[in-house]
């Protein structure tokens, strides 16, 4: 990413055409980076076993990301389901990479319809397709260097990784029940400057990874 946070800022219309999704399609046929079987590690939904299924590709690219999300294998809806209801887990959600980026509408019905509960994780850049409301049950929004873009009929919590760059003017508070600032590493900066942003606004929460510390996937 070459923009400045200054640029994004003053220009946000131009940043979100700049990322709109070019391989969104009919959502028959997802590319799939895998899925596995953990336990949810961060915010609201901590502790509670889920099966992810990661889609392929981002439309950023953070310089923490520390995720090898661009290889893939195609799979059909009926593949992906097979392979989930290989788990034990009630909850499915659906990571990336960016996983808007892609039609999961077909996907996310067909596990509706087989009573699992949804879950999305999404950078927030890309306006989800509103159908997407009715299916999917806990939405987590996680901002980076861009605003949240519009188009959010609800979003559960909303997750800031905490580095150099976080500003905590830029935490879109209003858009979601939850906040949560995770530190970036566990180096003493980024816990402290959480901490330190915590203080002035008690009502946010701090978040770790704990599936990284349990050594889970
Ligand atoms: S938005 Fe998430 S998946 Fe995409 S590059 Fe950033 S950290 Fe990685």
């Amino acid at each position: 990413m070459s923009e400045s946070d200054t640029t994004d800022r003053e220009n946000p219309d131009e940043t979100r055409r700049s990322h709109r999704p070019v391989w969104r399609d009919d959502g028959q046929l997802l590319q799939i980076n895998e899925i596995f079987y953990s336990i949810e590690g961060e915010g609201v939904r901590v502790g509670q076993p889920t099966t992810f299924v990661r889609l392929s590709k981002c439309n950023l690219r953070c310089h923490f990301c520390d995720t090898d999300f661009d290889s893939y294998r195609e799979m059909n809806i009926g593949e992906i389901a097979a392979e989930v209801a290989r788990h034990p887990a009630e909850w499915v959600c659906f990571t990336g990479g960016e996983p808007l980026g892609q039609n999961l509408v077909p996907l996310a019905g067909h596990l509706k319809w087989a009573n699992y509960k949804l879950h999305i994780e999404t950078n927030g850049v890309i306006a989800p397709d509103e159908r997407l409301f009715e299916l999917i049950d806990h939405w987590t929004v996680s901002p980076k260097r861009y605003p949240v873009v519009q188009g959010f009929e609800r979003i559960s919590e909303l997750k800031y990784v905490v580095g150099k760059s976080f500003r905590e003017d830029r935490v879109e508070e209003e858009l979601a029940e939850y906040v949560y600032l995770q530190p970036e590493s566990s180096e003493p900066q980024y816990v402290q400057k959480a901490l330190d942003v915590l203080s002035r606004h008690p009502r946010w929460r701090l978040s770790n990874r704990i599936h990284k510390i349990l050594g889970l996937p």
